[in-house]
């Protein structure tokens, strides 16, 4: 981490400066901070791998002894959750090899990190939305600059959408470490990652952003009152000041993973002092895929959203948000293009036969809805897709970008 980074971050428990507490253990290389020791008037925290962990969970607390004894390594794989042995031989394997991939390091983590659909991640529905909300809302409140706050962001797949908006650079919070530190080497490496609680306050200083974001997480908070007050405070005083909470479940329909949702209008209930607009994520869904617009312009009535499955809900101060967006096209300058997983191809000559595949009948219940843009049967023109690859813009292929048969994830992804 930058030195910088400091000027924005507080102690979630006392609100006070962190400093790098010199006389201990600390390996530093100019302004870059990436082992040591940070310290406010009442706690210590550590900073592993350049990443600062803002709270005092057992491994947090574990991984600051190991720096403090002057063994980082060892700190690293307490806050990955890998004891030594061979799994901790595998990741380390995986991480000194400069061809990993994200999928390579998912692995050596263990069948316990991941659920097995990051593969997916980029074409299924739920991603397919989120991804034109985010673009068109912090496209709109960070129009002339303005920093971005991922709270909840996990392996920042959504994070790498603020990336080219957010000047500053954005910052990625997460509790989970190994996620933040994955985004950091493939997903969104544009962010800065902080790793922090956000059941407790928020560990950076009020005002420090314009946008803050929660996406696919908020049900799984439980101080929700306090997270969103939390929010608003990172977000205070700024003209743009505008904060998203996107895709959480709505406790009155049932869903996968449902988490701790409450119901529309007790989401309401929660923006004391800011109007919110909320949003059902079905009427979103089908403008992006049908028309190729996201219509924030929309009311919808406790009627309509009481029967909705997940729920996006907005607070901005910025012109330009509540409007009709033109839903962006997948963008390619960090990243690559690849055939979406989900399809087996088969050569047959200069085409390529794609067929839809789907990995489990579990993932076809939860993400099916993806069957309405991609298509059961398709083929590609391997020529204009090695184009694509080189960095051209074949427009036969337009239609295939759009409807995610083509999918641009980040370098070295899988
Ligand atoms: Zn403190």
């Amino acid at each position: 981490m930058h030195v910088d980074l400091l000027e924005i971050l507080r102690c979630p428990y006392c609100g006070g400066h962190l400093e790098l507490v010199t006389s201990l253990f600390h390996r530093t290389s100019g302004d870059t901070i990436t082992d040591g020791v940070l310290g406010c008037q009442c706690c210590v925290f550590p900073v592993v791998d350049g990443i600062p962990v803002l709270h005092l969970q057992p491994a947090a607390v574990k991984a600051r002894e190991l720096v403090e004894a002057g063994t980082p390594e060892q700190a690293l794989l307490a806050m990955v959750g890998v004891e030594a042995g061979e799994q901790a031989a595998q990741f380390e394997a995986a991480v000194a090899s400069p061809s990993s991939t994200y999928r390579d390091l998912v692995e050596s983590l263990g069948p316990g990190f991941e659920g097995g659909y990051f593969l997916y991640r980029f074409s299924d529905p739920t991603f397919v939305v989120a991804d034109a909300v985010v673009r068109a809302v912090a496209g709109a409140a960070l129009r002339g600059g303005g920093r971005a706050l991922d709270i909840c962001g996990g392996s920042g797949h959504l994070t790498r959408a603020l990336v080219p908006l957010s000047s500053p650079a954005p910052v990625l919070a997460d509790l989970f470490y190994p996620k933040i530190w994955l985004a950091r080497r493939f997903t969104s490496p544009g962010a800065l990652p902080v790793c922090c609680d956000g059941n407790a306050p928020l560990p950076f200083v009020r005002g420090a952003f314009d946008y803050a974001m929660c996406s696919d997480a908020f049900m799984f908070i439980w101080m929700k009152r306090q997270f969103v007050g939390e929010m608003f405070r990172a977000v205070a005083g700024s003209p743009r000041a505008t904060v998203l909470i996107n895709h959480t479940h709505n406790q009155l329909v049932w869903s996968p993973s449902h988490g701790n949702a409450l119901t529309p209008s007790g989401y309401r209930n929660l923006f004391e002092t800011m109007p919110c607009r909320t949003f059902g994520e079905s009427s979103l869904f089908t403008d992006v895929v049908t028309r190729g617009v996201l219509d924030l312009t929309r009311n919808e009535d406790d009627t309509v959203l009481d029967t909705e499955v997940a729920l996006t809900l907005v607070s901005t101060c910025a012109d330009g948000v509540f409007e009709t967006h033109t839903v962006q096209p997948q963008s390619g300058a960090d990243g690559e293009w690849r055939i979406n997983p989900l399809y087996t191809v088969r050569e047959d000559g200069a085409t390529l036969a794609l067929t839809l595949r789907f990995p489990s009948a579990d993932y076809e219940d939860e993400y099916g809805a993806c069957r309405q843009y991609l298509p059961e049967e398709v083929s590609l023109d391997a020529a204009a897709l090695a184009a694509l690859q080189a960095g051209g813009n074949p427009p036969a292929l337009t239609d295939l970008i759009a409807r995610r048969v083509l999918v641009n994830v980040p370098a070295r992804y899988f």
